[in-house]
């Protein structure tokens, strides 16, 4: 098969050797009756590395998100959250039909809920009596469809105490949160003290094949298992991927870094060569490609990359996202943003 350099996101990468000597030697049981050793180990692993008092391994960030929307409200009941994120934006169904919320949407220019929004959405329908009751803040860090951006931890600190005073929880949709971390240099748990739950994926950019894991107290954690099990999450010999997600978390955190920097100068690369479209500063490994001014659809340019072996993601009519991971090395996102530019060139007809 011909080299495919895979920008899609950074979900499509494979599990390395090393990953999958992990997962050979894992130590296994039923989870059915807690027995299952490493999974048991990854849960304690990460809830201390945030500071929580307990974790649940969850098969996908979409089921970490959907009990933790379950946990904290009751059919009926509102939760705030921005437009752009992913539990509105890629689970809006998910949310009413299994979360049985009313999503009540922020519509932010930046992704960044502060204070005023919430106090805006709280205003903007009764909410007292019998009518619906916001029982959630939903947060995302960091924010994909806003090109990877960080949530400033000091926003989520006033967030945080402004809904502790008027009883709402704070979830947080942290799926991306060590690329936050590594590009901050904030710990898991400096971020995850203003939360009542936070969420990881191990198959982003930590490069493991499966799963997310969520963290919070003791108490929501019971129901949390209790959640999942109703939902069809329950897993047997499960520490097959727990092994995964270990290594995951244990290997590939500081190596993030690497994909910062590959997404800066391949956002770089493409505005530079082309001023008349908008392309995202990276704060992390997300670059937005706005290419509405060109008049031309981002999944007809997507199409086009795709012929030369570069994948790309459409993220709307006229933006492509470009996602850095460990599929992409320094010298293959070179050729990268070489396809990129030239196809750009070729819609302008700057080149044949
Ligand atoms: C990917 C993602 C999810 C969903 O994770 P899956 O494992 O694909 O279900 C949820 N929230 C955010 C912010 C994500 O980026």
């Amino acid at each position: 098969m011909e080299k495919r350099y895979d920008l899609r996101s950074d979900t499509c990468t494979l599990p390395t050797e090393e990953m999958r000597m992990a997962i050979y030697k894992a130590e296994v049981g039923d989870q059915g009756y807690g027995e299952d050793i490493a999974t048991n180990r990854l849960e304690e692993y990460c809830a201390k590395l945030f500071g929580k008092e307990a974790a649940v391994f969850m098969p996908s960030g979409t089921m970490s998100d959907q009990v933790a929307l379950r946990c904290w409200t009751n059919s009926g009941d509102e939760v705030i959250i921005d437009e752009s994120y992913h539990i509105n934006y890629f689970q809006g169904a998910q949310s009413i039909d299994i979360g049985k919320v009313i999503l009540n949407t922020c519509k932010t220019e930046d992704g960044i809920i502060r204070v005023s929004d919430i106090k805006e959405r709280l205003n903007s329908r009764m909410h007292n009596g019998t009518f619906t009751q916001t029982k959630l803040l939903s947060l995302e860090n960091t924010i994909n469809s806003h090109g990877g951006r960080i949530f400033p931890i000091d926003v989520l600190k006033e967030d945080y105490e402004f809904c502790k005073k008027n009883g709402i929880k704070v979830h947080l949709d942290g799926e991306r949160i060590m690329n936050a971390c590594v590009a901050t240099g904030l710990k898991p748990s400096d971020y995850a003290q203003y939360t009542d739950t936070i969420t990881m994926s191990f198959s982003k950019g930590l490069g493991g094949p499966f799963g997310s894991i969520i963290m919070g107290d003791k108490e929501t954690m019971l129901l949390a298992r209790k959640f999942r099990r109703w939902y069809g999450g329950h897993m047997h010999q499960c520490g097959f991927m727990a092994a995964a997600a270990y290594y995951a978390v244990t290997h590939n955190v500081d190596r993030l870094q690497e994909d910062h920097d590959n997404a800066k100068i391949l956002a770089t690369s493409i505005q530079n060569e082309n001023s008349d479209i908008k392309v995202n500063n990276p704060e992390t490994n997300i670059v937005m490609i706005d290419i509405s001014n060109l008049n031309y659809k981002a999944q007809d340019f997507v199409s086009d990359c795709k012929k030369e072996n570069v994948l790309l993601f459409a993220y709307g009519e006229y933006i492509v996202r470009a996602i850095t991971s460990l599929n992409v090395n320094k010298e293959d996102k070179l050729y990268c943003a070489d396809i990129i530019n030239r196809n750009l060139k070729k819609i302008k007809n700057i080149i044949k």
